[in-house]
């Protein structure tokens, strides 16, 4: 259908029945679909999923595409879909001192996208500079219909889903502040506020490499090691205690110490801070993780021996969950993946150090390690919030 009219707005999407939200979602991640094929997915009649359908294109969120012929009977049919490309959504990943921002269309696609340091790290500022960031990203296209936001903190818990959650996000020195509606006001537009690497976890199930998936964890090394678990097509909660938890188990006894006093733990092989503080000690100066990676794959013995065995202890910890939680399915994410170009061979060392059974069964998806992946992840958690209309 052409879209020469305006595409419905963001709020069109809280009318959808929630018995209907399945035939949108459906659309939305798998693409247009005949409704033989959609009754079938979805195991309704063809009358329950007419009913359903009728409201959506009424409504202009779903659309009759071109005549085919359906492969189940051979009729004439329109398969219907959702108009992905009138929708944008701004995703914003906050890190400690920069943003990354990009625009989506409705299935997550990156149409625009941009970086810069941030220019003071308080909430009002940072909620002005999004602002700014969006009206940059849109002038070409329609402007964002709502907007994700996410950064290394969590929320606190809140008496229901109408209250803005309040955060706590000690990269940036926030505790206790209150982002959604400021960032709504700021804007302009609907905001949701979320955990980055809940966030990203999210997008991947949905729109990236763990799509169809029900379970699967995602492990995030940077700044921070981050984890999210997601069984049954469920994401398992888990707070900050879990979290510095995982962070920390230790790995090996005798490994060396993070910034807590463990020895062996996660972090103090993986995170950027032991990575970094292990390879100036051995350099006599300070590095970029960018310098460490190239001087490994150059062969400097010093930056090979902070690498290897930071890429076994990926592994290892790779290993550990398979073995706890009965999963298969991984996605590594972050910026420390930089530092593992030329050094998988240590990381199926350590998969197969702690799994000696099968250590070829466990499917690992390496990201890209720059900052564009997480921003999406941000767009997403809007599409999540304010189109898909997750339970
Ligand atoms: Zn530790």
């Amino acid at each position: 259908m052409p879209s020469a009219a305006l595409p419905p707005p963001v709020d069109a999407w809280a009318t959808v029945s929630r018995a209907a939200r399945p035939v949108l979602r459906e659309l939305l991640v798998n693409g247009p679909r005949t409704r033989t094929d959609l009754a079938r997915l979805l195991g309704l009649s063809t009358g329950s999923l007419t009913r359903l359908t009728k409201p959506l294109t009424a409504s202009g969120l779903v659309v009759e595409g071109a005549t085919v012929h359906d492969p189940a009977n051979g009729r004439p049919t329109r398969p219907l879909d959702v108009v992905a490309a009138d929708h944008h959504f701004l995703g914003v990943k906050l890190t400690a001192d920069r943003l990354y921002a990009v625009v989506t269309d409705l299935r997550a696609r990156i149409t625009a996208e941009t970086t810069e340091p941030l220019e003071a790290p308080t909430p009002d500022a940072v909620s002005a500079q999004i602002a700014r960031v969006r009206d940059r990203l849109t002038t070409a296209g329609t402007p964002p219909a709502a907007a994700g936001i996410t950064l290394g903190g969590t929320a606190r818990p809140t008496a229901d889903s109408t209250t803005a959650p309040r955060f706590d996000a000690p990269f940036l020195g926030w505790r206790d502040v209150e982002l959604r509606d400021r960032l709504t006001r700021g804007t302009g537009v609907p905001c949701v506020v979320e955990n980055d690497v809940t966030a990203l976890a999210h997008a991947q199930r949905w729109f990236g490499a763990a799509r169809g998936l029900t379970d699967f964890a995602l492990l995030t090394v940077g700044a921070g090691i981050g984890y999210a678990l997601v069984q049954h097509g469920r994401m398992v909660p888990a707070g900050a205690a879990d979290l510095s938890a995982f962070s920390h188990h230790v790995l090996d006894p005798g490994g060396p110490m993070c910034t807590e006093g463990h020895r062996g733990c996660l972090a103090s092989y993986l995170s950027t801070h032991s990575v970094l503080a292990a390879a100036a000690h051995g350099l006599r100066r300070p590095v970029t993780l960018d310098e460490v990676a190239a001087l490994a794959r150059a062969g400097d013995p010093v930056c090979r021996n902070v690498l290897g065995p930071a890429a076994w202890a990926l592994g290892a910890a790779l290993a550990t969950v398979a073995n706890l939680c009965l999963i298969k399915d991984f996605v590594v994410a972050g910026e420390g993946l930089v530092l593992l170009d030329g050094a998988q061979r240590s990381m199926q060392a350590g998969i197969a150090d702690r799994r000696h059974r099968d250590p070829d069964s466990l499917r690992v998806t390496l990201l890209s390690p720059h900052f564009g992946e997480w921003a999406r992840g941000a767009a997403v958690a809007a599409i999540r919030a304010f189109v898909l209309r997750e339970d």
